[in-house]
């Protein structure tokens, strides 16, 4: 800290408030700039050096390491000066995890992140709002990404003056990794977030796209895929809460939405969020999590200051009831596991809008349509004039697929990376002492088909698949992962391949889909004669195919194909989803 600082910081704590010209020395640069630029990393940083060093509540630490080498640094702020996390079942104050710039382009959080931390440990004007909450703030979490600054990181945006890049420096969307977990810097988080298991999680953007009168939106999950008390408080209190609390501080606010055909007149549509996102994500751990989305055509002052409003509500919530918050994540733990292990329920994978809908009073901005003479078509161009409409508001789900999770998964010892990345998530892993033998269900895969293009570095396959029953010895030292425990959630969208994020969709597999032995036909032919004449029922098949098959029968590879696959040459583990589901555990 710089000696004037401190000397500041002195005469701050002998007043119990700041001077105007103490406030002065801890302007942030968004303050000096009138509201149009952010600091740079290494000047974040030292901001919040300073800080943490002005308050006995505070520390910062380092959760990780950029692939360019950046620390990625979280500020804990504790009045019970609690800098490590309780035991669960102990924890008597609930925590807040603030995650700001995973979309590092989208930096508002930072700025207001800096104004309210500056409020509650140096002016304390907010020091209530860590009377009852132990506060955790990453106040950049995709650092280098956040260090491609230039002027021109974000098209749609007004403001800041230079901004950061969307995504990492190895080019990842963070904001696509949460269950896959691929990025170093996201991997650090996971570990942070499985350590603290924090009560609430607030995850902060900008958005994209098109233009209505709120400063800020916001999403958070209440459809099947929470447990149904946290549904209950995200309705009944949270929201209606939140909103009144933002607009008393002088923002419009409105649920994070998409438009029917383009135009909220037509209605507005939530939806569910795959666990590849924040807010999907946390309702695998049973928690509550807050996406913010500030407006990209507000001021970048009116999205701070919106956002620190969203941060300040959100706060005086969970003080004003820390018991109730502690309750709602402890009873959803268990909910989890009396739900679908005890009582056996099946567990919702995928979800489908439904057709129901509320009336909501939308307050958009009206756009005219103008012909382009760039592209030749029409364009939207915002016009300015405001209006609300009551409009239908689609947001109800309903569960597609749903599966019963069988009592353990195996995943033998050769897919240590799987484990691995579910050990991240904090999944229990045992591993087998001795062989055991087991009925268990395995899935074949057919009808392999792979995209010409990577998404997010990953080649995803699509793919049909069928169960079949089998008995089994697991060698020792395979992996067992019961589903009896908190993070069921985690495991049933990881390994379940109809998980939309599974780590089969993600291609964690894929080289399972490769065939790596082959026959010549001279070496076949012998064996397929001798296969036709000792089994009648395959002779049987083999002319019925030939019979109703037109391609087959002309086809000399496909007929060869046929004799192979039915051989004993033919590789049984080809397309064939290695993890097991167990049925029962065999006496031997
Ligand atoms: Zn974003």
């Amino acid at each position: 800290m710089k000696l004037q600082l401190y000397f500041v910081l002195i005469l701050s704590i002998i007043n119990g408030n700041l001077s105007a010209q103490a406030v002065d020395q801890w302007l942030t640069r968004f303050e000096k700039s009138n509201f149009f630029e952010t600091p740079d990393y290494n000047e974040t940083m030292e901001y919040c050096s300073e800080l943490v060093n002005a308050s006995e509540y505070a520390k910062m630490f380092s959760f990780g390491l950029s692939p360019q080498g950046r620390d990625i640094n979280c500020i804990i702020v504790s009045k019970a000066r609690q800098f490590e996390p309780d035991d669960l079942d102990e924890r008597e104050r609930p925590v807040l995890l603030v995650i700001n710039g995973i979309h590092s382009g989208e930096i508002n959080g930072k700025d207001a992140s800096m104004l309210l931390l500056r409020e509650i440990l140096v002016t304390k004007e907010k020091e209530n709002l860590i009377e009852n909450v132990d506060l955790l703030i990453v106040p950049i979490f995709s650092v280098d990404g956040h260090e491609r600054r230039s002027l021109y990181g974000r098209i749609n945006q007004i403001g800041p003056k230079e901004t950061g890049w969307r995504v990492t420096a190895q080019n990842i969307n963070l904001n696509r990794d949460f269950l896959k977990a691929d990025a170093p810097e996201m991997q650090a988080l996971l570990r942070l977030y499985s350590k603290w298991l924090p009560e609430f999680f607030i995850d902060v953007h900008s958005t994209n796209g098109s233009d209505f009168q709120y400063q800020t939106t916001f999403a958070i999950e209440k459809h099947e895929n929470t447990t149904p008390m946290i549904k209950n408080w995200v309705e009944e209190k949270f929201n209606p809460s939140i909103t009144r609390s933002v607009e008393d501080k002088g923002f419009a606010i409105s649920p994070f939405v998409g438009f029917v055909k383009g135009d909220p007149r037509n209605g507005i549509y939530d939806w569910v969020p795959t666990p590849r996102f924040s807010n999907g994500y946390t309702t695998l751990q049973n928690r509550p999590g807050l996406l913010v989305e500030s407006h990209v055509l507000k001021t970048y002052k009116e999205r701070v200051f919106s956002t620190k409003a969203v941060l300040e509500s959100t706060l005086e919530l969970i003080n004003s009831d820390p018991e109730e918050l502690l309750k709602l994540a402890r009873d959803s733990d268990e909910y989890a596991v009396e739900s679908f292990i005890e009582e056996a329920r099946p567990y919702p994978l995928t979800f489908e809008r439904s057709d129901n809908y509320e009336i909501y009073n939308y307050k958009g901005i009206d756009y005219d349509l103008v012909k382009s003479e760039i592209s030749g078509s029409e364009v939207k161009v915002f016009n300015e004039v405001k209006f609300e409409q009551k409009v239908k508001y689609f947001n109800h789900a309903v569960s597609k697929k749903k599966i019963k999770l069988p009592p353990a998964y195996i995943v033998p010892k050769q897919w240590k990376e799987i484990v691995e990345r579910l050990k991240i998530h904090g999944v229990l892993v045992d591993r087998l002492g001795e062989n055991k033998k087991y009925v268990v269900e395995k899935y074949q895969f057919s009808d392999v088909e792979f995209p010409s293009k990577p998404y997010e570095g990953r080649f995803r396959p699509v793919y049909k698949h069928t169960i079949s029953i089998d008995t089994v010895v697991v060698p020792t030292g395979d992996y067992i992962i019961g589903t009896d425990q908190r993070s069921l959630g985690i495991i049933a969208h990881a390994l379940e391949p109809d998980g939309p994020d599974s780590f089969v969709q993600w291609g964690f597999f894929n080289i399972i889909f490769e065939r790596k032995e082959y026959y010549e036909s001279y070496a076949l032919e012998p064996i397929a004669q001798k296969m036709l004449e000792n089994n009648p029922l395959l002779q049987q098949e083999f002319k019925a195919k030939l019979r109703v098959d037109e391609n087959f029968a002309n086809d000399p590879k496909l007929r060869f194909d046929f004799f192979y696959e039915h051989s004993p040459y033919y590789d049984k583990n080809y397309n064939l989803y290695p993890v097991l589901r167990v049925i029962e555990e065999l006496d031997d």
